[in-house]
């Protein structure tokens, strides 16, 4: 589904590489976890992959159902089913959040040519999912993310996902800043939304996301590669020993 290899990229001011080759396929239905100290470059690699300028990639590459996505305009990213959650969500003042959902569903089914949702399907549906999220009416008719505490922000955007139904979901330190009740929220919404066709790479510092959102594989990144991978147990040992012996281990 998701099929990143050897991919290298670096900060276009400065020419710094942060990515060093990093390789990683997610298939359909299944959920990876990336874990990686401060400052490995996991959220570098997931604004590259939204297409996030500033960035330049220098070799290796990344394909989305076999189309190569580093080609694409952020936009056709988006269309193209990825969909990306941001360690800091932005706000945007004078935009209402329910017309700024409307307005995402509706460009990415016009740039996939398919019809636009009609208001009240749209109104139904957010609605729906709105109840689910626990997010109030309130909150939908506010202006996006701003005066947002941290968990709403997040569930916010668990929202945008379940709205725009992508096909891969990258999460990037999703829980950063959550409560407990806050993070099994934004964990179940995650949960309802695994099926068959879809897959999620999950983002994360710490391991208890990891608890409620149990993924299918781990990796371990380090220095803008990936140093080792296995099963949620992976995940485990580094809550319990820290990255210190993994990173011996891998040089
Ligand atoms: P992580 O998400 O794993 O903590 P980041 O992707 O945020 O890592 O950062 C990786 C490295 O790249 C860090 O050394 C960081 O300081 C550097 N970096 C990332 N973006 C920029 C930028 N725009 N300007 C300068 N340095 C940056
Ligand atoms: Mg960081
Ligand atoms: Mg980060």
């Amino acid at each position: 589904m998701l099929e990143i290899k050897n991919l290298r990229a670096s900060l276009e001011e400065e020419g710094k590489e942060i990515l060093k080759g990093l390789t990683l396929t997610v298939e359909a239905g299944k959920v990876h976890a990336i874990m990686g100290p401060n400052g490995s470059g996991k959220s570098t690699l997931s604004y590259v992959l939204a297409g996030r300028g500033g960035y330049e990639v220098t070799d290796g590459g990344a394909t989305l159902e076999g189309r190569d996505i580093l080609a694409m305009e952020p936009e056709e990213r988006a269309a193209a089913g990825l969909f990306l959650a941001f360690q800091y969500p932005v706000e945007i003042p004078g935009v209402g959040n329910m017309t700024f959902l409307r307005t995402a569903v509706n460009a990415q089914r016009r740039t996939r040519g398919e019809e636009e949702m009609d208001a009240a399907t749209f109104l139904k549906e957010v609605r729906a999912r709105a109840k689910e999220l626990k997010i109030d009416a309130e909150m939908l008719k506010r202006p996006v993310n701003m005066g947002f505490s941290g968990g709403e922000k997040k569930r916010n955007e668990i929202l945008q996902m379940a709205m725009l139904e992508p096909r891969v979901c990258i999460l990037d330190e999703t829980d950063s800043g959550l409560d407990v009740d806050a993070m099994k929220l934004v964990a179940d919404g995650v949960n309802a939304m695994r099926s068959p066709d879809r897959g999620f790479l999950v983002i994360t510092h710490y391991q208890r996301l990891l608890d409620h959102i149990v993924p299918d594989v781990v990796h371990i990144m380090v220095d803008g590669r990936i140093i080792k991978t296995g099963g949620p147990e992976l995940a485990l040992e580094v809550e319990k020993n820290g990255y210190a012996d993994l990173i011996e281990e891998a040089a």
